[in-house]
């Protein structure tokens, strides 16, 4: 199988590095379509200096707000309409994933004509404007990735816009942006990144490059389980989990994620539950289903955060999770169903069957 590394996306970090780099901002364009969640970016700073920077060098922008988490697809052809009537020429997204995700696919919308019947087709044409990203979680690294993940209403679950062309030309990263980031949300990004790094690491695609970005990354993120326990990060520790997610990102623009996020999806769309924590319900579970076949990788992730059995993971991830949800056995069937028709879950280096789908399931979830 073809092996290689693609990473487009130039990365630029630390503290205030938006407004030390007014210059970036000046490239991508005249005219900008902002695209943001509704309220933490006003709250956090954030917009207030993207908006102070692009004021500074004479560039005007529009903003569009009205992203929830778990964005549909009405939700970004209003943002790509808007986007027309105004004539953008470039985009910049601020927020977690959801308005990541939505920018790209505001971006491709706005720039190209393309059916529902197409959207996921991954089947586009080259035109799209520069984007811009700025992270103001530590989770999904859409920032580097060229994914857009929206709810998809005709599969009943979360569809991913998947083209070389999304991926966003810069990203900046500010840990500053998410110092009074409530407790839950800093605990379920970081289950995704870490989620990310260790599905890279049980991908088919994983390569001696991602392997060692996903390594860097778990240690990253491991090392902030005492502080995300205890609910007090520091700065310093929120920079470990940003850089960890970015890293986990970089990972799976390359390997993709497996069959633990397209259970998970099935719990964000019937269940509503946040996507990090839907994967870290599953995640020690698939990794004991691996283990069964290839145990030398499962002890090799485990060993990066220092755990000598998937017993110890679960039961520290189990204490940043708190009480399960539970899922009825239709539930459970219906779920696993849906999984198996997903790409994710044959991307695994051991592909489970609707049987195993189902198990994975119960073991961790059935009332
Ligand atoms: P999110 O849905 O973007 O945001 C969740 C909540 O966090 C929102 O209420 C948001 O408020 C708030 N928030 C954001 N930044 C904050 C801050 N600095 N301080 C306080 N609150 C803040 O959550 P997410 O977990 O980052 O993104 C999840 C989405 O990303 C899902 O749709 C998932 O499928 C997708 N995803 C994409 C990829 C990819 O490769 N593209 C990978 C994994 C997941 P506001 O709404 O007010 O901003
Ligand atoms: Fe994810």
């Amino acid at each position: 199988m073809r092996q290689q590394y693609y990473m487009p996306t130039r990365v630029i970090m630390g503290k205030d590095c938006i407004k030390s780099n007014p210059d970036i901002f000046r490239e991508i364009g005249n005219k900008v379509l902002i695209v943001t969640g509704a309220s933490s970016a006003r709250k956090n700073g954030s917009l207030d200096d993207v908006t102070s920077v692009l004021s500074s060098n004479g560039q005007t922008w529009t903003i569009f707000d009205r992203v929830p988490p778990n964005p549909s697809i009405a939700c970004v052809r209003e943002g790509a309409a808007l986007a027309k009537k105004e004539n953008v020429d470039s985009v910049i997204a601020i927020g977690g994933g959801s308005p990541m995700d939505a920018a790209k696919a505001i971006n491709l919308l706005a720039c190209q004509d393309i059916s529902d019947d197409n959207l996921f087709s991954g089947q586009y044409g080259t035109e799209i404007m520069p984007m811009i990203f700025i992270p103001t979680t530590a989770g999904t690294g859409s920032e580097v990735t060229p994914y857009s993940i929206l709810t998809n209403d005709r599969a009943q679950t979360k569809t991913s816009l998947a083209s070389p062309i999304l991926f966003p030309k810069y990203a900046f990263l500010d840990a500053g942006y998410m110092e009074n980031m409530p407790i839950d949300i800093t605990i379920n990004t970081a289950i995704d990144a870490l989620s990310h790094s260790i599905e890279g690491m049980l991908s088919k695609r994983a390569n001696p490059i991602t392997n060692s970005i996903a390594a860097e990354s778990i240690r990253r993120i491991s090392s902030c389980f005492d502080a995300l326990k205890s609910g007090k990060l520091t700065l310093e520790q929120r920079f470990e989990l940003l850089y960890g997610s970015t890293l986990a990102g970089m990972v799976i623009a390359n390997t993709g994620t497996t069959a633990v996020h397209s259970m998970g999806y099935s719990l964000t769309y019937f269940h509503n539950v946040d996507h990090g924590r839907a994967n870290g319900l599953i995640l020690p579970t698939f990794l004991s289903y691996i283990s069964k076949y290839d145990p030398g990788i499962v002890g090799s992730i485990l060993s990066i955060m220092g755990y000598k059995s998937v017993q110890e993971f679960k039961d520290v991830l189990d204490g940043l999770l708190g009480e399960r949800e539970s899922l009825s056995r239709e539930e459970v069937e219906k779920y696993a169903a849906i999984a198996s028709k997903s790409k994710n879950a044959s991307n695994s280096i051991v592909i489970p069957g609707m049987e195993d789908l189902t198990d994975i399931l119960s073991v961790a979830l059935l009332k």
